[in-house]
């Protein structure tokens, strides 16, 4: 069995925040396709579980933190593939696992927790996973890589004339989803990522040596990292209330609400000319917000 999305539930909405109307928003609303297997992912996943597949493997491999969605999308997408699923976390097996874990145990997947100083030689630990389990296809955290970029650079054929925009922004973690929308769009589109991390130098690395034909086709963007990746405050968690107040659009606190604060931001700076047409690309990840004290956020 392979995945397959109900198409109706991709939205293009139209975001209004500003009475001037020479600059138009609309954003391509991925979180709402699947409330595992969110937004970005289930693209990032779709020709690795192809590969498993094909290839007879087992299951998935794959690495990320206690509460990542790409571990969830990929238990998710393992079960949904008939496909089994071992989930390599950081960090010791914490005395309360948090809820994003207690998911992935009911998905089925086998937890393997590893010390962060291993977790950081993730080079090395790729290597042994693909020594130590060799039936599984072991994907790298994130879904990173040219694999994972292809099947995102589907994601802008669920936008009908998606020509018309004269911008694209996306969230970058590793950077893959913004190589597959690069690899997508238009010479003359500008595609902009938003960093959630405080650097951008290994992800420019990595797309370009992935696909050297994408250089100048890109920019990252790393004014807007809230102090580093799955870092935050308070700033940023009132923009996610007021933006979900204003907009009826939920945000999430890693990736998301800074790409719509960068675009706001981007906005009253006056970066977009009249006449602009903006698309944002919501890719999911709303259950990370479980990760925030409760009553921190109104939705
Ligand atoms: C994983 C994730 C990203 C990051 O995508 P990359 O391809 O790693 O850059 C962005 N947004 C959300 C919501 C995510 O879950």
């Amino acid at each position: 069995m392979t995945l397959s999305i109900d198409t109706d539930l991709v939205t293009i909405d139209k975001i209004q925040l500003f009475a001037d109307q020479q600059v138009e928003t609309d954003m391509l609303r991925l979180d709402k396709i699947h409330p595992q297997i969110s937004g970005n992912k289930w693209f990032k996943l779709k020709y690795y579980l192809e590969q498993a597949v094909l290839e007879n493997r087992s299951g998935l491999i794959s690495l990320g933190g206690p509460w990542s969605n790409h571990l969830l999308a990929v238990a998710a997408a393992a079960r949904e593939t008939g496909l089994k699923s071992i989930g390599i976390i950081r960090g010791e097996a914490p005395a309360q696992p948090s809820e994003t874990l207690e998911e992935l145990k009911s998905l089925g997947m086998e937890l393997v927790f590893v010390s962060r100083t291993a977790y950081r030689n993730r080079v090395q630990l790729v290597t042994d996973l693909n020594t130590n389990y060799p039936d599984y296809l072991v994907v790298d955290a994130g879904g990173e890589g040219p694999t994972g970029a292809k099947g995102a650079a589907e994601i802008l054929s669920y936008v009908p004339d998606q020509d018309r925009y004269t911008h694209i922004f996306c969230a970058v973690g590793t950077g893959t989803m913004l190589a597959g929308i690069a690899l997508a769009a238009g010479k003359e589109q500008h595609v902009i990522g938003i960093c959630s991390l405080k650097e951008k130098e290994e992800q420019t690395a990595s797309i370009l040596q992935w696909f050297p034909t994408l250089e100048d086709r890109f920019e990252i963007n790393t004014a807007f990292h809230f102090g580093g990746f799955a870092r935050h405050t308070a700033e940023l968690t009132d923009f996610m209330n007021l933006f979900y107040r204003q907009t009826g659009v939920p945000t999430d606190i890693v990736y998301t609400a800074k790409l719509c604060y960068a675009w706001k931001q981007l906005y009253l700076d006056n970066f977009f000319q009249p006449g602009s047409r903006v698309l944002l690309i919501h890719s999911g990840g709303l259950q990370g917000n479980r990760s925030l004290a409760p009553g921190i956020l109104t939705f």
